[in-house]
């Protein structure tokens, strides 16, 4: 990917101020096991949103095959590093993409959790032929979403964003500075393009 470069705009402090501090990225992880068959299906069990460190599980569907895949966690904020503690430690289990495969560890874990969360005993969960336990708490993405922080007004922030500097062609349509709690949807992102078309172009 060619990534842009700012070289030739000099951003006067108060829009650098705006850009780095006015949110921070919130991170996240999404850990998921692929088996032979979905075996959760076979125990009548369903997704859960729990308070446990994996926060939730989710069936994420059976291939024509019959192999199946789990979102056994999907978490944010501090839980971020509980997993990223466990996949650092253990060695990884083999896995189709050798950027994401889980730790023994994790594998291990997630399944006392998984057996608490769903009240069955850990000998029914069968091992993950396949896996992947992704990260958004470093470069490139930092985090996964943002969060306003205090003292920064997002009813004058959200419009001004979009064309920081009154005589540059610069123009800045994310999601990351929309207003409200709805930065962290795509709508945001969707809605803040439309603006800076509706209103510049
Ligand atoms: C794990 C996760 C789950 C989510 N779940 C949901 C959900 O269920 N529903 C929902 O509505 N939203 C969800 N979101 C949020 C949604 O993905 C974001 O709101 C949306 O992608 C923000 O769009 P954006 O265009 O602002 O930023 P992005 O989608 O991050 O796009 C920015 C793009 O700019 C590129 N880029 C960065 N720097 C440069 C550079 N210097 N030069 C060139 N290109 C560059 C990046 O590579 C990227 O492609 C989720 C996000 C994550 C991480």
């Amino acid at each position: 990917m060619t990534r842009l470069q700012y070289t030739g705009f000099v951003l006067p402090n108060n829009v650098t101020d705006v850009i780095n501090n006015a949110v921070e990225v919130v991170t996240a992880c999404k850990i998921f096991f692929a088996y032979n068959s979905p075996w959760w299906k076979t125990l009548n069990l369903r997704n859960v949103v729990t308070d446990l460190p994996n926060r939730q599980t989710i069936d994420f569907g059976t291939g024509a095959n019959g192999k199946a895949v789990l979102l056994a966690g999907y978490g944010d904020m501090d839980i971020t590093k509980y997993w990223h503690e466990l996949q650092n430690r253990g060695n990884n289990i083999s896995c189709s993409n050798a950027n994401f495969c889980p730790s023994d560890q994790v594998v291990s874990h997630m399944n006392k959790l998984m057996a608490e969360e769903f009240n069955i005993s850990l000998g029914v969960i069968p091992s993950p032929i396949d896996g992947a336990i992704i990260f958004w708490d470093a470069p490139p993405f930092h985090g996964a979403w943002e969060s306003w922080r205090a003292g920064y007004d997002w009813g004058v922030i959200s419009d001004a964003i979009l064309k920081p500097m009154a005589g540059e062609d610069l123009y800045i349509a994310t999601g990351a500075y929309g207003p409200l709690d709805s930065s962290q949807w795509i709508e945001m992102a969707l809605r803040q393009a439309d603006n800076v078309i509706d209103r510049y172009f």
